[in-house]
């Protein structure tokens, strides 16, 4: 009879810790809720290239600056570019 004692208070041990661990899992699990990659989108938006009609250099969409003539959008390596066209 003492065997089935064991078995019962192991059995009783066993799922307080596996609680407490689950628990504990959660709460490192739930703080600090960072997503998964938010940068990706920008990266393939920066990567379409777009020819400077000044100088022929090619820049990115992303950052390059901009101006809007007959309805087209230009993009100029530098604010001395846009000034020129
Ligand atoms: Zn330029």
């Amino acid at each position: 009879m003492r065997v089935l004692l064991y078995l019962v208070v192991g059995v009783i041990v066993l799922t307080l810790l596996r609680s407490v661990l689950e628990a504990v899992g959660k709460a490192f699990a739930g703080g600090p809720s960072t997503p998964a990659s938010p940068a990706e989108p920008r990266g393939h938006a920066s990567q379409s290239l777009k020819k400077d009609p000044v100088c022929g250099t090619f820049v990115s969409a992303a950052t390059a600056m901009q101006k809007t003539k007959g309805g087209e959008t230009y993009y100029f390596c530098s604010a001395t570019c846009r000034d020129k066209f």
